[in-house]
């Protein structure tokens, strides 16, 4: 297929949208539909002079945002259509063609994500209505991680929970671990080795990768399980809803709520989850705002020591996301404390790679496990897992 491919990510209340082209030097178009349903509602974007516009579409709904996306597509008619769905369950290996069928799966697995899923489909159910002869493939968060073995996702509760309410651990960002694992094994002599990847961003999640599969990773049955990210908890007591019902009274949707949106580098500095923000005040001389670094940076290092058990051979450690692949603060204190580990990180290199860059960051006679930060790509991604689909089925 030499067409395009539109890539669609649609919340609630937004539509993230991209133009891919089979040819990695054409310009992307890309943007985002915000405020859904409200009066300011608007689309943002870029054009392919890399201009950037501003359209007020004062209450429109996914359909209407969809059709205004579509006319800042300079008349490049997409092939295909490509759409980020969070959560596949057990269902989705891989990515799907849609039809009726994957859509009543997308339905069925809507109570494992219930604020992501109603959203996606919104959006295919939107893109039908407008171009109903467009084929249309979904891409699952969860599906890269679907090849983690029992011991990696289940969790010790009674089996009928497993088996008569799907509750296990899926793991989510399954588009990124993807795409900067292979890109690694591109990139590296050691190929498609053992890898532990760091996705750092306002969600942050860590994988365990052999052989171009995942083997574990920290996120669960929900995106909250794991390390700490920008306003969600990551991995607490268990115990603790317990107890904060019991002692402060507080119902299950202050709970949800306080953990995945108060909680975080957020909860932890107090000030923000803007990590830029965050480095800066601890410069200045707050507290807590250090403290949160140490947390988050103990929980990532934590986190990758504990998935390395689920690699026969180590060789190496990604970095990406946001944090990722700007903050050399973070990528120093992890690697920090790893020392076991035999990591050598070359300090003039990690403080050269900003955004946008990838290299490795250890010397390149180093025998011990390699550091490489690999801006991820997660629309690229679901552009090529679009195109594999469709050209599997020819
Ligand atoms: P993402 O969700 O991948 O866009 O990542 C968002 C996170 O990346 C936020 O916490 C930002 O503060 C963080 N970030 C972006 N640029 C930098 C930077 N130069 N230094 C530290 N953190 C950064």
């Amino acid at each position: 297929m030499n067409a395009p491919v539109l890539v669609i990510n649609c919340g609630s209340s937004s539509i993230k949208y991209a133009l891919i082209d089979p040819d990695p030097q054409a310009p992307r178009l890309a943007g985002l539909a915000e405020r859904l349903g409200s009066a300011e509602a608007r689309l943002k974007g870029q054009n392919s002079a890399g201009e950037s516009f501003t359209q007020p579409l004062p209450a429109a709904d996914h359909t209407q945002a969809l059709n205004a996306i579509f006319e800042h597509l300079e008349g490049r008619l997409p092939g295909a259509v490509g759409h980020r769905i969070v959560h596949g369950g057990e269902h989705f290996t891989q990515a799907a063609l849609i039809d009726n069928s994957v859509i009543n799966a997308i339905e069925t697995t809507a109570a494992l994500a219930p604020l992501h899923n109603p959203a996606n489909l919104a959006g295919i159910t939107a893109t039908r209505k407008i171009f109903p002869e467009l084929p249309q493939v979904a891409v699952f968060d969860t599906a890269f991680h679907q090849t983690m073995p029992p011991r990696a996702y289940r969790y010790a509760l009674p089996e009928a929970l497993y088996t008569e309410h799907s509750i296990r651990r899926y793991g989510f960002h399954g588009t990124s671990h993807a795409f900067v694992s292979q890109r690694a094994a591109e990139l590296s002599d050691r190929g498609a080795g053992g890898w532990l990847t760091a996705h750092l961003g306002n969600g942050c999640s860590t994988s365990a990768v052999w052989n171009n599969q995942s083997l574990d990773t920290s996120m669960g049955l929900t995106p909250l399980e794991g390390v700490v990210m920008g306003t969600r908890s990551g991995d607490v007591d268990p115990g603790l809803h317990t107890h904060l019902h019991r002692q402060l009274g507080w119902s299950l949707e202050k709970i949800d709520s306080v953990l995945n949106k108060e909680s975080g580098l957020l909860g932890l500095s107090g000030l923000t989850n803007d990590l830029r923000e965050i480095e800066d005040a601890a410069k200045q001389g707050h507290a807590n705002a250090q403290l949160a670094i140490d947390v988050f940076c103990y929980r990532i290092a934590k986190s990758l020591a504990a998935l390395s058990c689920a690699l026969p051979q180590l060789d190496g450690l990604i970095f990406t996301g946001g944090i990722g692949e700007n903050s050399s603060t973070v990528r120093r204190n992890v690697l920090a404390l790893l020392p076991h580990f035999g990591f050598a990180l070359n300090d003039n290199a990690n403080e050269a790679t900003i955004r946008g860059k990838e290299g490795r960051l250890d010397n390149a006679d180093h025998q011990g496990p390699q550091v490489w930060v690999i801006p991820t790509d997660e629309e690229g991604r679901i552009a090529m897992e679009t195109r594999h689909c469709l050209e599997a089925r020819l």
